[in-house]
Parts: structure tokens; sequence; C-alpha cells
């Protein structure tokens, strides 16, 4: 597999929960960092010997961390917390904070989870380990130096599942407002309202990535060229823009291509030939 060639997502492949979570973790241009919060689907024990796991030089790493997720739920740790540290931005400029939790499903473990941006450098993320390690969490393996951080889960054991997020308000106050944003239900919202644009966008771009990404941008979803886990569609592309023409029964055709020579509507961004924008006319 060619890395550099790894996107995001791709609309003909992933699902509208998995295009929606990646607009909210690589969200471009919003310094709040509660906007990009994602929530994960179920994600089955099998699929971890099914997945692609050469994405990044983490990734060996990533997949040793699945596994002791789903050892640490089987040894009864309902409530999990996985530090994935940034780097100094070799892979990944920022962390990720993930909160995990494993049950067993129809026929086998699965786990589900929220995801936050951690602005923690690894000696940060090292520190906030072995302190959750005093606070009763349990590793599989030992977490002796930063980067054993990043492949051994902190597990829990708490009675009520649905109190986790005062289990994280004890354990982690550092991260209140998130909490706080968590518990009020917000990061449902966005991941709601992202469904949604991300629907609308996918009818329209008709499997193309690349109008899609444009479309997605106009409705203010923009998205970062570059990340721990890929690359955008838009990147390489840059003198791409979205064209409207009207179509022979006079509907607005809406498509994706070279706008050299093209004029462009500063009203709506889109890019036309003729004398008016056929969509502000
Ligand atoms: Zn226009």
């Amino acid at each position: 597999m060619n890395l550099e060639n790894k996107k995001f997502y791709d609309i003909n492949q992933n699902s509208l929960s998995e295009i929606a979570g990646a607009f909210l973790e690589e969200r471009a241009n919003d310094l709040d960092l509660r906007n990009r919060i994602n929530i994960s689907d179920l994600y089955v024990e099998s699929k971890i010997e099914k997945d692609n796991w050469e994405y990044n030089k983490h990734s060996e790493a990533e997949k040793e961390a699945t596994i002791n997720v789903f050892d640490l739920g089987k040894k009864g740790y309902n409530l999990i917390v996985w530090i994935s540290p940034d780097d100094g931005g070799n892979v990944y400029k920022e962390g990720r904070l993930n909160i995990e939790f494993p049950v067993f499903g129809k026929n086998e473990w699965v786990v589900y989870g929220r995801h936050v941006p951690l602005l923690c450098d690894e000696n940060e993320s090292f520190e906030l380990a072995k302190r959750l390690l005093k606070n009763n969490g349990k590793s599989i393996g030992s977490i002796n130096n930063k980067e054993s951080v990043r492949q051994q889960p902190i597990g829990f054991r708490i009675e009520e599942i649905d109190d986790w997020i005062y289990e994280c308000k004890k354990i982690m106050p550092e991260f209140m407002e998130i909490w706080d944003f968590i518990e009020e239900g917000k990061d449902t919202e966005n991941k709601i309202k992202m469904e949604k644009d991300v629907r609308m966008a996918m009818e329209r771009a008709d499997g193309d990535n690349y109008l899609f990404e444009s479309l997605m941008a106009r409705m203010g979803n923009e998205i970062n060229t570059e990340g721990g886990h890929g690359s955008s569609w838009g990147s390489e592309n840059n003198r791409m823009g979205i064209i409207v023409s009207v179509g022979i029964n006079g509907e607005l055709v809406y498509g994706l291509g070279n706008v050299d020579g093209l004029k462009h509507c500063e009203k709506c961004d889109c890019y036309y030939s003729g004398d008016k924008c056929p969509l502000c006319k």
C-alpha cells in the first residue's frame, strides 16, 4: 500500500459515521478542541485481524493497544483510557485521548468510545499515564517509559458504566471543559449535524470524493490537508473548483473540475462560463 496516498476517508468505501468522524477529528480552522470530539461506532474484535495496520510508524503500537483494550475488557475493566501521545510532530502533531468501553455484544467483544484531541507532549502524556495507574488504573503490560504509553491503555473497573463521565472528572479534572461538553450532549449534537452534512454532500457528489470535499467545505466543514492517518482529497487539486452549469432541462448541474479560464462567482464561490453565475443570477 502506498502510504502517501492514504486518504482520511473514501465516500465509496467508508460508512457515513466514519466519514463524519474524519471531518470532526481532522476539522480545520476551529480552535475549540471540543468541536473535534468524535464518537466511534462499535468495533468488533475480529476486525483487528482484517484491518490494515500499516498506515504509519505507530500503527503496530496502535494494533497492540487495541488488542489490550479487549484484554482489559475481558478482565472486567469496563472503562478504558487510552492515551495516544503526540510525537513531536513526526507523525502526530497532537495527541488523542481515547475513552473506550469494551462490552460483550451478540457473539463477540466489541468496543466503542469517545476520542478527544489531547494537547500534551510525550512527557506530559507519560505523567498522565502514571497518575492514572496510581488512581487504580491497570494496564496489561507495564508503562515504564514514554513509548509504552501508546501501547498500553489503562483500564478502570467502575460500578455503574453510565457514570463514566463522573469517573473521568475525578481522575482527569484538567479536562473538565471536555467532560462538561460531553455531559451536555454537545458532542453527540455535533456528530449528528456532521452526519447530516455528509449525507447531503454525498447525494450531490455522486461518488466523486473531490466534489464531496468541496461541497463539505462550502458547508463550513473544512478538513486538514494532512494528518497522522492520511490526507484530504482536495490537497492535491488546488486549481479544482465547483463548476455550475445549466443542464438540458434547465436544471442546475454541479461538477468538479479544473477552473482555468472560468469565471468565479464571489457570492457563492462557484465557477461558471457565460455572463452570470447560474446560481446567483
Ligand atoms: Zn454564484
